[in-house]
């Protein structure tokens, strides 16, 4: 027997139409690319958004089309997720970090008709405009004042391109299991890989991410979003911000320490998320300048893992509450948030900032398990580490153009990550399974040794690798970027690990750079690192799993 409900899809139109109509005047402020900022409301944004599916419309774009963004956080781009959305379209963010190949690669393999780019990237597209084979249009996001000179053909204002139609439009209504957005991965081994979100993944994924223990995001809130919307969906925020009625300050393409600090203050934010390279930004820009945060009250942290000395600075020296976010793109992206469950309230300082290291337990929408090789689970006692694979309405099944199942016989994703599930649900990532150190037969985390080597107050930024062994396979080799004008070396660094971690697991040598290579998306490049050090060889072979 099926209930007697009413048929309602969760279509991501609905959630903007809530947000006009409940909370109309709250705003969206944006740093412009152009500089100054703006200000809308959401009565705005949904306006703007039904005038660009109607101009979409007019275009001849049509349900199923893809629309590629290279866009930066700001109001536009939000209206671009809306409008497309709103005619059953797809919006595609494309990471414009990544190479110029991966980027020709992603927006043909997707076949995008149309593509709206921030005035940042008009060169990198007039690079490679001649090799997309799909794109009939190019919209830039700015006005008619600001169009730039540009070789692109079939090119126009945002501004101009909106200004042709009304908003006398109406949402298109559909399943809701009907695309909505494709995001790549990475793609750090072969080809970028599509996931593909449907209006009720992204939906469910948002309801489960405004609830109190996690974003806990509601119409008192001011959210600030640096994480970008090309970055796996910006976590959510793009649609769970609206949806709880909380006030928006997108900050456009300015992510250094000094300019989120001005953004955080003058608006009041008090929310925020991003991952760890823009807060060590962000904490040294304070440190120099002996700034303070007055009404931030969270910020997320997620994409790589945080290290302690980050969580401690933000909740120790400036009163802001951090929690970890573990997720990926195929995820929607978020699995797991580390707020603190009744039952482990009341833990001392060490045993809280030690819980804080994990990556949290799963919203509602995501289960999980453990599992050793064979795919047999595995206990969640804290300690055994296995698969970490994942289940639930916004985690992908199929990557975009592949007629190949990526789920288990259960229907579980593997993540690629290796894990550890405490009684208490909490889940503690050790490694990627790629960046895993074996040596001797046992496994070394990298993560664990590069948050030790963060504490130390030299430190600016530290990352480890396996590095080939003669004896024990691999061994950690640990690279370090000093902070300016502090001094350190190789024997002071490695003191500084003596009595917190086992013997065995202490790094064989210590690399100072200048810098250490980051992904597309903040994280730091261990592929990349692999090769500058694929040549190197350990002065002595002393050490040894004991
Ligand atoms: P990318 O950001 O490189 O485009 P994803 O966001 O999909 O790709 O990356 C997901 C991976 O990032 C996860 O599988 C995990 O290895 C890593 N990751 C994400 N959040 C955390 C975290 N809080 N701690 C440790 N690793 C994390």
């Amino acid at each position: 027997m099926l209930g007697l409900m009413q048929d309602w899809p969760l279509l991501i139109s609905k959630v903007i139409d809530h947000a006009a109509s409940q909370f109309g005047n709250q705003e969206i402020v944006s740093r412009l690319v152009e500089g100054p900022i703006h200000r809308e409301t959401y009565r705005d944004l949904r306006n703007r958004s039904l005038q660009l599916a109607k101009s979409l419309t007019q275009s001849g774009m049509k349900s199923g089309d893809r629309i590629a963004t290279l866009a930066w956080n700001t109001h536009r781009h939000l209206e671009l997720w809306y409008g497309i959305t709103g005619l059953g379209g797809i919006y595609h963010t494309v990471n414009p970090r990544l190479f110029d190949d991966q980027i020709v690669y992603i927006i043909n393999h997707a076949e995008d008709r149309m593509l709206f780019l921030d005035l940042t990237f008009v060169p990198l597209v007039e690079r490679i405009a001649p090799r997309l084979t799909t794109i009939e249009q190019f919209i830039i996001l700015t006005d008619a004042g600001h169009m730039p000179e540009t070789s692109l053909k079939n090119v126009m204002a945002y501004e101009d391109y909106l200004a042709r139609s009304d908003s006398d439009f109406a949402w298109a209504v559909f399943d809701e299991n009907t695309a909505a957005g494709l995001c790549y991965t990475s793609g750090t081994t072969g080809h970028p890989k599509g996931v593909l979100y449907s209006h009720r993944s992204n939906v469910l994924h948002a309801m489960a991410h405004v609830a109190p223990d996690f974003f806990n995001i509601s119409s008192h809130d001011t959210v600030m979003p640096v994480v970008p919307l090309f970055h796996a969906n910006s976590w959510s925020l793009g649609f769970s911000a609206p949806m709880a009625g909380a006030r928006l300050v997108m900050p456009g393409a300015k992510l250094d320490g000094p300019s989120l600090h001005e953004l955080l203050e003058t608006e009041r934010v008090t929310m925020t998320a991003a991952v760890p390279t823009v807060w060590l930004a962000l904490l040294d820009h304070l440190n120099r300048t002996q700034g303070r945060l007055t009404t931030l009250k969270r910020v997320a942290i997620g994409g790589s893992a945080c290290p302690r000395a980050m969580t401690e600075a933000f909740e120790k020296h400036y009163g802001v509450t951090v929690a970890h976010a573990w997720g990926m793109t195929e995820m929607s992206p978020l699995g797991s948030f580390c707020s603190i469950k009744p039952a482990l309230a009341g833990l001392d300082d060490d045993a809280l900032y030690a819980l804080k290291m994990k990556q949290g337990f799963p919203t509602f929408t995501v289960e999980m398990k453990i599992t050793d090789d064979d795919g047999l689970a595995l206990p969640h006692d804290g300690s055994t580490f296995g698969r970490l694979k994942v289940r639930g309405p916004a985690v992908t099944r199929q990557y975009y153009g592949s007629d190949e199942t990526v789920l288990d016989r259960d229907g579980f994703f593997d993540t690629g990550d290796v894990a550890t599930i405490d009684p208490h649900g909490y889940m503690h990532i050790t490694d990627r399974s790629k960046d895993v150190i074996k040596s001797g037969g046992e496994w070394i985390s990298s993560i664990e040794l590069e948050n030790l080597a963060m504490a130390h107050p030299a430190v600016a930024e530290a990352a480890v690798i396996g590095v080939h062994h003669p004896k024990w396979d691999e061994r950690p080799l640990l690279i370090v970027v000093r902070k300016t004008d502090a001094t350190l070396e190789r024997d002071g660094m490695l003191a500084f690990f003596e009595g917190k971690i086992a013997k065995w697991w202490l790094p064989d040598d210590v690399v100072f750079v200048d810098e250490i290579p980051h992904t597309a998306t903040g994280k730091i490049q261990k592929t990349a690192l692999r090769d500058m050090f694929a040549d190197y060889t350990f002065s002595s072979t002393a050490s040894k799993p004991q």
